[in-house]
């Protein structure tokens, strides 16, 4: 009866894939099972290993910090003189959280001080010297809830008070009343109680802090860059490769804009490259500069936007020159104080010129620059060439003056 024994063969078949659509079934409910018990004891794991590093930290911290009554500063005294001193440990008022400090930062803010001897809105000697730097809090005054002992922090270095007119208005940067905290260079900080409240932030575990650190330089940067009428695809040039410069042709690059580096000397040439430049202009004369870059654009024409980065009025006048018909010039570099600059009047007119002079940051630029830094695609380690020790201090600005091709050395106490 071969009918019947085909019936039985495809019942039973019919048996055999059914008990396998079955069993496949029930082993990837397994597996599904399975992956969401790992994926839920590797999430607890890791929630028990951060909470204990968290508390180890919070512990050494404390012991660290305790029972030390002095500790080391660098203090600036005057032009070309900074001393490490012992003074004493800052102990916490109401409001206000102590920082030691991981790692803080050189800038050409500071290098413009050590040579001068004083910033009118920033500094005066004898004083506590250093604003970029991240570090752990040891100490939270009263009356802190935000932040405690063993967290990783950046504390910017300024707040704005927020009642102003400009603060009112969206321009905290030009805040009536900005208040400015220096004292990276030192083993402990003191940090403001509107600084804790305003910009202090929190560091991801995963961002180290010497890179925490750029917090305070990229905002300016992350500002002056949003200030110029960025787009996507636009050309852009920055004149300068020091630490600003480099920071904004590295920001105009990840939002996708062409970019032109307008450098000086060789060691700027490779790191422009590295972080995203197109082309790289190195002139030996503003005339020669303002050729080679219009060059790089149609017909000629000049960029999009010219971003000055030096802070002296041949670039600023430079800056002018570059820009095509309809562009936008950002004087970013702060020159000296009496500083005059001659510009073409018919061009900055007829050619119909945005003129921008971006200063300092906000809250919010400083949120995004560290948003930037953690999320990886801002090359951090880049910046940080050196490493040095807070008795190196001087040796470093010395370094530093004489035009090396250092870009940032972080100071560790
Ligand atoms: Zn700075
Ligand atoms: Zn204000």
């Amino acid at each position: 009866m071969p009918g019947t024994v085909k019936d039985a063969i495809k019942r039973s078949r019919s048996t055999v894939e059914t008990a396998i659509e079955a069993g496949k079934a029930t082993v990837e409910t397994a597996i599904e099972h399975g992956r969401a018990a790992v994926e839920d004891a590797l999430h607890h794991g890791r929630a028990t290993v951060e909470s204990a590093l968290h508390h180890g930290r919070a512990t050494v911290e404390t012991a660290i910090h305790h029972g030390k009554v002095t500790m080391q500063a660098a203090i600036l005294h005057g032009r070309e003189d900074i001393r490490i001193e012992s003074v004493p440990v800052p102990k916490a008022e109401v409001g206000e959280i102590i920082v030691r400090v991981g790692a803080a930062l050189t800038c050409g803010t500071d290098l413009k001080v050590f040579r001068r001897g004083y910033h009118a809105r920033m500094i005066v000697p004898p004083a506590l010297f250093g604003h970029e730097l991240a570090g752990t809090v040891v100490e939270a005054g009263e009356g802190v809830t935000n932040f405690a002992p063993g967290d990783r922090v950046v504390a910017l270095n300024s707040a704005p008070c927020g009642n102003c007119y400009f603060c009112q208005h969206g321009q905290e940067n030009l805040c009536d009343d900005l208040l400015f905290n220096n004292g990276a260079y030192a083993e402990f900080i003191r940090i403001p109680s509107r600084i804790v409240a305003k910009n202090t932030l929190r560091v991801p575990e995963h961002v180290p802090l010497e890179h925490a650190a750029l917090t305070e330089p990229l905002a300016c940067a992350v500002h002056g860059f949003e200030d110029s009428k960025p787009y996507r695809g636009a050309i852009v040039a920055v004149i300068g490769g020091g630490p600003l410069g480099l920071m904004m042709l590295h920001v105009a690059a990840l939002a996708g804009c062409e970019t032109i580096a307008v450098v000086k000397h060789n060691g700027q040439v490779e790191a422009a490259k590295q972080l995203g430049a197109t082309h790289v202009v190195q002139a030996t004369s503003i005339r020669k500069a303002i050729q080679e870059t219009r060059a790089f654009t149609p017909k000629d024409r000049g960029v999009d936007i010219a971003i000055e980065a030096v802070g002296n009025p041949e670039a600023w006048e430079e800056a002018v020159e570059m820009v095509r018909k309809g562009g936008t010039v950002n004087f970013f570099g702060g020159c000296a104080v009496g500083t005059r600059v001659t510009l073409d009047t018919n061009r900055i007119h007829y050619s119909d010129i945005t003129l921008r002079a971006t200063f300092h940051h906000t809250p919010a630029m400083c949120r995004k620059a560290l948003e930037l830094i953690a999320s990886g695609r801002f090359h951090a380690g880049a910046f940080i060439t050196g490493r040095a020790h807070l008795y190196e201090l001087n040796r470093v600005f010395e370094k530093l003056m004489n035009r090396s091709s250092e870009i940032k050395t972080a100071i560790v106490p």
